[in-house]
């Protein structure tokens, strides 16, 4: 089975081929000449990985690429923090513009809060080849750090600490981050349903 995956982001990519069965080969945008921007204009991770989805599934029928493979997915992550309402949730990566200041956001915006409850939640579209679309989703429930710790991983990493554990995504290993992670979860839902 041959599937692509709509991103180029190396660190992604690398753990979705490592999570999917022998016999499944995950193709990159790169991979396929895919090279336009997508625009991420909708107001929910299910809407955002659905329009990625559907950009490259267009893509892929009017170039006749979509002949050689079995379908795309797309994937949409968000930080939803419970004294906040579930923010920054869609806007989790231009919250406050790059990691650094958006890592600073989450701890100044929680200073004053008893509940750092949080949660990272991923949804996955799948497009098959027969423009059957499904969607799978994964979390992982934690809580929102003091200040950061670890320089491991990237993005939230360092100031999120998962549920069960006493250390962050930051100061965890990768084997360990990937076996309970968000996107680790939606996509072995989405290996469920291949
Ligand atoms: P994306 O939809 O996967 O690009 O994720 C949106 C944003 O969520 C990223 O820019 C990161 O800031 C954050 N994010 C996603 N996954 C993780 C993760 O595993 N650790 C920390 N931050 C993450």
């Amino acid at each position: 089975m041959k599937l692509v995956f709509a991103s180029n982001n190396a660190h992604k990519l690398a753990e979705v081929r490592q999570m999917m069965p022998e016999g499944v080969e995950v193709l990159s945008l790169s991979d396929i000449g895919f090279h336009q921007e997508i625009e991420e204009t909708g107001t929910t991770l299910e809407q955002n990985s659905e329009i990625k989805a559907e950009t490259v599934e267009k893509w892929l029928r009017v170039t006749g690429y979509g002949l050689s493979v079995d379908g795309v997915f797309a994937d949409d992550t968000g930080l939803e923090i419970d004294a906040l309402g579930g923010k920054p949730g869609v806007y989790t990566a231009r919250w406050a513009g790059e990691p650094a200041a958006n890592r600073k956001k989450a701890l100044t915006e929680l200073a004053d809060k008893e509940d750092r409850g949080a949660q990272f939640r991923t949804v996955i579209t799948l497009i098959r080849a027969n423009g059957e679309k499904l969607s799978v989703s994964g979390i992982v429930r934690g809580r929102i750090a003091k200040e950061e710790y670890g320089e491991g991983g990237f993005g939230y990493d360092p100031v999120f600490i998962p549920e069960g554990y006493d250390k962050t995504f930051g100061e965890l290993t990768a084997a360990i981050k990937n076996t309970i992670s968000h996107r680790a979860r939606a996509l072995q839902a989405l290996v469920q349903i291949l």
